[in-house]
Order: structure tokens, then C-alpha cells, then sequence
């Protein structure tokens, strides 16, 4: 129930992402049932390479909570994390991944490459639960689907 809701609200920052001219990507991280960090993808608009949802609410996150340690937290993420934001998520201890749209559903570009993320994650010390919320992968890339249509892909 929980994950349905914090999920929705994922593809909704993602919406928010779009809107404001950036990639069709947003995040939420959950922790004790509070949104505690939050993130739209607006990377390339504001100069920052890194700037994709899940980092902007990573730093959120650890702001809010004033530690680098998000143990027992779960990432909501409108599409699957990507090789840097999945290194990002070990990094900071995130316990649980729970996506909309699979990496495979999109072209390898948005991705940097044709790599297995969950694959990856099995060859982590501390493997991340990963759970893939295929109800919702329609509607996370309907949203990619505009903004392709938008810059004409
Ligand atoms: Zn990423």
C-alpha cells in the first residue's frame, strides 16, 4: 500500500521534472513512512552532470537527517537508477529500491550504456533489495514518452 503511494508520488516528480524542462526522471526517498528527500532531474539545465532525481534527493535526504548513513530508508524512483545513482545508493546505505520503469523498457543512452544494474547490484558487498513495480511502468514512461516527443526523438 505504502509502496503504491510512495511510488505514485515518484512518477509525479518526475512529471514536475519534465515540466521544468528536465529529464522525465524524479525520486523519493522514504524513511519510518516520512518523505525525507526528494528530486527532480535537472541535471543538464542547471550545469550539474550529476543533478538526476535520485542524487538531488540523496543530498536532501542526508541534509535533513544530518548523516551520510540512510540505512532502513527506501528509494522510490520513477525509472530504474542508473550505474551512478545505484553507486550512490550503496554509498549511502539505502536499504530498498523501488522502481516504476525498467532500464531495459527505454534506449541504452539515457542509461550510458548496455549494462545489467541488477546484475551489478548481485556483485555488491551488501546487494540492495531491489523491487520492480511493473503496474506502474506504463505510466512512468508515458512520461518519458513526452519528453522524447518534446526533443524530438
Ligand atoms: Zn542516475
Amino acid at each position: 500500500m505504502d509502496d503504491k503511494h510512495f511510488l505514485q508520488k515518484a512518477i509525479e516528480k518526475a512529471r514536475e521534472s519534465l515540466a521544468q524542462g528536465g529529464f522525465p526522471a524524479g525520486a523519493i526517498i522514504v524513511k519510518e513512512g516520512k518523505i525525507i528527500g526528494e528530486g527532480v532531474s535537472l541535471g543538464y539545465k542547471v550545469n550539474d552532470p550529476t543533478g538526476h532525481g535520485e542524487i538531488v534527493s540523496i543530498r536532501m535526504a542526508c541534509a535533513n537527517l544530518k548523516t551520510a548513513d540512510l540505512s532502513g530508508a527506501i528509494f522510490y524512483t520513477s525509472m530504474q537508477p542508473c550505474l551512478m545513482c545505484l553507486g550512490a545508493s550503496v554509498w549511502s546505505n539505502i536499504s530498498r529500491i523501488v522502481f516504476a520503469c525498467a532500464k531495459d523498457r527505454v534506449v541504452d543512452d539515457y542509461y550510458g550504456g548496455h549494462y545489467d544494474p541488477a546484475q551489478i547490484n548481485l556483485e555488491l558487498s551488501r546487494p540492495i533489495e531491489m523491487v520492480h513495480m511493473k503496474e506502474f511502468e506504463e505510466e512512468s514512461l508515458s512520461v518519458v514518452r513526452e519528453w522524447e516527443k518534446n526533443n524530438h526523438l
